[in-house]
């Protein structure tokens, strides 16, 4: 629908691996005929469903098309740009630095390529402001954890403000979160912000606690706080006082199965709440989404307003990172387009 792709918006949940469209996919897989990877291993499409098992195992086929400087370049400057092209004004992406010994990739050049895409996107005058979370795969462990914050800390005083926190995903039911408490407290001290995946599945609430204690900036997903599911009345408490926003993704978590139907979906809790939500896409091109469709997709579940679109997409500026200068001049986009778009 027009009205969704031109109402201007704000992502702040999206993995670059996750976020690679087909098109790009398909060069990717051209270009390396030997993998024998079909279109269906690499993305989730319309009415079916996965274990968020087999979503992981998704990542790893991606991996694979992604491990060369050269892919991860043009990975980063499509996904930008297709995401300007959905109407998007101001995008936080995020991903896990890799190595790859076959390419000579190293972490450190994996986070340099992605800021050489995104400075390269904004000299071409692509229409969005970007911003990078570096990512934490908690399978890897304290040890790596440790490692990328360090990394994160010179890349905040390297990237000109580009480089703005860490996010923290991988495998939920692998590791627990008390073994990254360290890493997480140090990044929280030397001013880089953190989004953590958060009660992603049930029965965690040890470790949420914990990570809530941080506290996180911004939660993701956060499925499985609220008592309706299993969550406590202390952990949604928690969340409020400290007023956590929350980040949404609803195809993902339909896809993944951790939700069951839409209409479930926990957007409809908390928002009733009053409590800051924003949509996002999680992984667009696994889940073969985009923000336009999840803006739709709340919209028409939930009986939103225009009003209500329009207060839900301005309210994510206020949930970015970007400094206060930015999100100023992100708010005047978002009144001028208002007068401009019915
Ligand atoms: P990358 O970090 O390689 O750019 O993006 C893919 C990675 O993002 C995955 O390997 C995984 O660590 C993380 N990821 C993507 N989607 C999800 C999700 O829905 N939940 C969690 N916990 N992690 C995810």
């Amino acid at each position: 629908d027009l009205f969704y792709r031109q109402l201007p918006k704000v992502e702040l949940h999206a993995h670059l691996n996750g976020s690679i469209s087909s098109a790009t996919m398909q060069r990717l897989v051209a270009q390396k005929p030997h993998l024998h990877i079909q279109h269906s291993m690499t993305a989730i499409n319309r009415g079916q469903r996965r274990t968020l098992d087999e979503c992981f195992q998704v990542f790893e086929v991606i991996h694979q098309l992604t491990d060369r400087v050269e892919d991860i370049f043009t990975v980063t400057t499509d996904v930008i740009k297709e995401f300007a092209s959905d109407g998007v004004k101001y995008l936080e992406l995020r991903s896990t630095p890799r190595e790859e010994k076959s390419t000579g990739l190293t972490k450190r050049k994996y986070v340099e390529t992605v800021l050489e895409a995104i400075k390269h996107c904004k000299q071409e005058g692509v229409d969005v402001e970007v911003r990078f979370l570096v990512a934490i795969d908690r399978r890897h462990g304290p040890e790596v954890a440790m490692e990328t914050v360090k990394m994160a800390e010179d890349f905040s005083v390297s990237s000109d403000g580009v480089v703005v926190g860490l996010d923290l995903s991988g495998d939920p039911t692998v590791g627990h979160g008390k073994d990254l408490i360290p890493s997480l407290q140090r990044a929280r001290n030397s001013g880089l912000k953190l989004a953590l995946h958060l009660a992603e599945v049930p029965s965690q609430q040890e470790e949420t606690q914990l990570l809530l204690s941080l506290p996180p900036d911004r939660i993701g997903h956060g499925t499985f706080l609220h008592p309706e599911v299993g969550g406590s009345q202390e952990l949604v408490d928690t969340v409020m006082k400290k007023c956590i926003p929350l980040e949404l993704c609803m195809t993902s978590n339909i896809k993944g199965q951790t939700v069951s139907s839409y209409d479930k979906h926990h957007f409809l809790y908390w928002n009733n709440l009053g409590h800051p939500c924003v949509l996002c896409t999680d992984d667009k091109g696994v889940f073969a989404t985009e923000l336009s469709q999840e803006y739709q997709l709340a919209a028409t579940t939930f009986n939103l307003s225009t009003a209500e679109v329009w207060a839900l997409s301005e309210q994510a500026i206020d949930c970015s990172f970007a400094p206060e200068s930015i999100k100023q001049d992100l708010r005047r986009r978002w009144a001028q387009l208002k007068r401009e778009i019915h």
